[in-house]
């Protein structure tokens, strides 16, 4: 019960419905929030105003200093979260759904002291209207030629340069307009205009081939992508996937940098302990290194289910994607958004044929 509550008042697309069909569990609800809970620490808020977005400047610098203090203080945090994951004899079971509810709003308090930047400044939320869209969005992995002894499923996962640089010219000839999640979920949300064209470019995995070979042939066409990355991997320094400094010279270039879980484990079949890890520590990872929180999830190897949905949703993440192939969108199910795989026989006409597609 009160894990449902907790879905109920912390999100603000569903927090109008509280109020206009439950107005006692609202008034209720309100009284509970204000009174607090005993023994939970700082008062619960749901992000002001819906959903702000609180994102460094491009290009942000941390003095050493500060970087130390707040690695500190984010250390502290998130063992603040974990702890509270443990109140009520919490093992890793999923009986304990009401700690989350107490521990996950933690997360959501906002320090509202760094300006948005000019890509985010938009406040996003729901303005209640059902939408669809189609808006083609592109899955990617590999961005390079594979080795000569690469197996079938790295064959399959890359795309060589000098393809994508063919791509890319076809998709600007035939008046394509890279734009980022963040415009895709605006439009469904709010009806923000996109181009008449709208593209969205997904890697899944960040591996390094996106920074040295995607991310030059994308910046001089003046296009943007959206990398998911393994924040444990970048964490590990393992060279075949990016590092911190490239996602940040990426992200201050308009491209995305989302969330592609810890260690690229399965979302599917996990209990709520194990998914909040994934979700929260991700995203407190993105955001430590990037001045920017993360709103969007791939699931890793496309698996998911009706609790991975519900507790990425939990953390303020805003929607997911799928491996599910198709190209239309819908407010009413932005967990389960659906894409359009590239593969290293997709030729320009291929591509654009898909793009085009009514599915
Ligand atoms: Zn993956």
């Amino acid at each position: 019960m009160l894990g449902m509550t907790y879905h109920s008042a912390l999100h603000p697309r569903l927090f109008g419905g509280v109020v206009r069909r439950w107005p006692l569990l609202f008034l209720a609800l309100s009284a509970f929030l204000l009174v607090g809970f005993p023994g939970s620490g700082p008062m619960l808020t749901a992000e002001p105003g819906g959903y702000a977005v609180q994102v460094a400047p491009p290009g942000t610098v941390r003095s050493p200093q500060k970087e130390a203090a707040q690695e500190i203080s984010e250390a502290e945090r998130i063992k603040t979260i974990v702890d509270q994951q443990r109140i009520g004899g919490g093992t890793a079971q999923s009986g304990n759904d009401s700690a989350y509810a107490l521990a996950l709003p933690l997360v959501q308090m906002s320090e509202a002291d760094e300006a948005p930047s000019p890509r985010q400044a938009v406040a996003l939320a729901w303005d209640g209207e059902a939408r669809s869209a189609r808006i083609p969005v592109l899955m990617y992995h590999y961005l390079s030629v594979p080795p000569a002894d690469a197996n079938s499923y790295r064959l399959d996962l890359s795309v060589s340069p000098d393809l994508f640089a063919r791509q890319l010219e076809s998709m600007r000839e035939a008046g394509y307009v890279t734009v980022s999640p963040y415009d895709l979920l605006a439009h469904l949300w709010a009806g923000a205009p996109l181009p008449e064209k709208p593209v969205v470019i997904t890697f899944d995995d960040g591996y390094r081939d996106n920074y040295t070979n995607a991310f030059p042939l994308l910046r001089e066409r003046g296009m943007v992508a959206t990398i998911f990355v393994v924040t444990d991997f970048m964490d590990e320094g393992r060279p075949e996937y990016l590092t911190w400094e490239m996602a940040r010279e990426m992200w201050a270039a308009g491209f995305s940098i989302e969330s592609h879980g810890r260690n690229h484990a399965s979302l599917k079949n996990r209990d709520a302990d194990y998914l909040v890890w994934q979700a929260l520590g991700s995203l407190e990872t993105i955001e430590y290194e990037l001045g920017a929180r993360p709103r969007f999830v791939s699931y890793p190897a496309g698996e998911f289910d009706a609790q991975t949905i519900a507790i990425f949703e939990s953390a303020n993440y805003w929607a997911g994607f799928t491996t599910i192939q198709g190209a239309t969108h819908s407010t009413d199910n932005l967990f389960q958004l659906h894409r359009v795989r590239v593969r290293n026989t997709t030729q320009p006409e291929e591509l654009l044929r898909l793009l085009a597609l009514e599915w």
